[in-house]
C-alpha cells in the first residue's frame, strides 16, 4: 500500500511516497521557492534530480511533484491511483483532534479555526490539503496533528495560570508540538530495550532548531515544553524559549517596538542565535567556541542547563523516569551535546558511557555500566509516523 506524505510550508511542500507493505521510502523531495519561481529537488535511492520549474502555488507544485513521481526516468509509479492515500503534517489541532483523522469539509473548517494559533503553519497546511484534493481527486487524505498527542495532558500541566475565563473564552492554554517525533521516538525506545511502553517513565528531548521536551507516563503524553505556540520552553535556533512576560512591554518601550516586533524578536533573533550572536547552527557556534568567543561558550552553557532543567522537572512530574532520549538534529548527531546535558543527571541514576555515545546514526542506549536510568539516542521518523496514522486511519 503506497501512501504519500507531505509537509506543506508557506513556500515549501516536503513529500514523501512510502511502500507501507514494508514500510519503505520509495522517493522523497522538496519543493522550494513556491509562489517565488520554484525548484524541485527529487531523490529516489541514492539518485537525485534537480529541476526549476515554475511554482505559482502549492496546486503547481503538487503537479511538479506528481510529474516526478510518474516520470518514467526519475519516477517510482506509473498511475496516480496507486497512492493509495496521502497523509498531511498539520501542525496546529487545537482541542479538536487527540488522534489523525480522514480529512472532511469539518475537518478543513477545524484546521482553519486554529489559525490564530498558528499562524505560520496552520494555513500553508491547508493550503495543502486543498491543492492535493484538486490534483489527486478520491484519494483518501487523512490530517496528523503536531499537537495530538499532548491533548493526554492533565489540567494542572496545560493550564496557564490566567482568569480562567481566557481558556473558556479563547482556548488560551499549552498545546505543544512535535507530537509525532516524541511519540514515535519514545515507542521506538521502548521496543529497543524490550519493555512495555504502557508502563515506562519516558523522557523524549527532541532538540533541533526548534527544539521541545516531552514527558510521557505509561504511553501518555503528561507534559511537554512548548505552549500555546513553539515559543515556549527551551532554548532554541531563534527561539527564547522561556521568558518573563513583562518583557513585551518593557522592550516595547525600550527599544520603541511594536508586541509584534517583539515578539518576531523572541522568534527569529533570540535563542542560540541571539546569545552566540554567530548563528542559529550548532555546528558554527560549536566553532566559534573553538575559536574562542565567549559568548558562543555561554549560549552552549545556557542551552545544556535548561535541557538539563526540563529534565529534571519532567522526573519531578512523573515521580521518576526510565529512560530519557535524545533526538533530532542535535539530539542525534551531538555526543558532545548529550554527554553535557547527562552531566547535569547524576542524581537521577544516569550514566554514559563515553565510547557507545561516539556512535552514530542508529538507535542506541549510551549508558555506562551501573546507570539506574537509560540514556538513548534514537533517529526520529515523523513521516514514518505520519504515513503509519494515515494507513491506520483509512484501513479503519
Ligand atoms: P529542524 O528543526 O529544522 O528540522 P534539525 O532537526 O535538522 O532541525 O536540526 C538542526 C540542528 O541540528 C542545527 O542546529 C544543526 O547544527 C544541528 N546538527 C546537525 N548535524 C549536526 C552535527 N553533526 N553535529 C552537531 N549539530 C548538528
Amino acid at each position: 500500500m503506497k501512501i504519500l506524505v507531505i509537509n506543506c510550508g508557506s513556500s515549501s511542500l516536503k513529500y514523501q511516497l512510502l511502500n507501507m507493505d514494508d514500510e519503505t521510502l520509495l522517493a522523497k523531495g522538496l519543493c522550494e521557492r513556491i509562489g517565488v519561481d520554484g525548484r524541485l529537488k527529487h531523490e529516489r535511492g541514492s539518485e537525485e534530480f534537480v529541476t526549476e520549474a515554475p511554482m505559482p502555488d502549492h496546486s503547481a507544485a503538487i503537479k511538479i511533484m506528481l510529474d516526478a513521481l510518474l516520470s518514467k526516468e526519475h519516477g517510482v509509479i506509473s498511475n496516480i491511483n496507486e497512492i493509495k492515500a496521502i497523509g498531511h503534517r498539520v501542525v496546529h489541532g487545537g482541542e479538536f483532534f487527540s488522534d489523525s483523522v480522514l480529512i472532511d469539509d469539518a475537518v478543513e473548517k477545524a484546521i482553519e479555526t486554529c489559525f490564530d494559533m498558528a499562524p505560520l503553519h496552520n494555513p500553508p497546511n491547508l493550503t495543502g490539503i486543498r491543492a492535493a484534493k484538486q490534483n489527486m481527486p478520491g484519494i483518501p487524505q487523512v490530517g496528523v496533528f503536531d499537537t495530538a498527542f499532548h491533548q493526554t495532558m492533565p489540567k494542572k500541566a496545560y493550564l496557564y495560570a490566567l482568569p480562567y475565563a481566557l481558556y473558556d473564552n479563547h482556548k488560551i492554554r499549552k498545546y505543544g508540538f512535535h507530537g509525532t517525533s516524541h511519540k514515535y521516538v519514545s515507542m521506538k525506545a521502548a521496543e529497543a530495550l524490550g519493555r512495555p511502553y504502557d508502563k515506562l517513565k519516558i523522557i523524549t528531548c527532541h532538540l533541533g532548531n526548534g527544539a521541545s521536551i516531552c514527558a510521557i507516563e505509561n504511553g501518555r503524553s503528561v507534559d511537554t515544553s512548548m505552549g500555546f505556540t513553539p515559543l515556549e520552553g527551551l532554548v532554541m535556533g531563534t527561539r527564547t524559549g522561556d521568558i518573563d512576560a513583562a518583557l513585551v512591554p518593557f522592550l516595547m518601550e525600550k527599544e520603541k517596538l511594536s508586541a509584534q516586533q517583539v515578539i518576531d524578536m523572541f522568534n527569529k533573533k533570540s535563542g542560540l542565535l541571539g546569545l552566540s550572536g554567530v548563528s542559529n547552527d550548532f555546528r558554527d557556534i560549536l566553532q566559534a567556541k573553538q575559536d574562542g568567543n565567549a559568548h558562543a561558550d555561554e549560549a552552549l552553557e545556557i542551552y545544556y542547563y535548561r535541557v538539563a532543567n526540563y529534565i529534571g522537572r519532567y522526573a519531578a512530574a512523573m515521580n521518576g523516569v526510565d529512560v530519557i532520549v535524545f533526538t533530532a538534529g542535535l539530539g542525534e548527531n551531538s555526543a558532545l551535546l548529550r554527554e553535557k546535558v547527562c552531566a547535569y543527571l547524576g542524581y537521577l541514576g544516569v550514566k554514559v558511557d563515553p565510547e557507545k555515545n561516539a556512535q552514530r546514526g542508529k538507535c542506541m542506549d549510551f549508558s555506562a555500566a551501573g546507570a539506574t536510568v537509560r540514556a538513548m539516542m534514537v533517529p526520529t521518523n515523523e513521516e514514518l509516523v505520519i504515513a503509519r496514522d494515515t494507513k491506520a486511519v483509512v484501513l479503519g
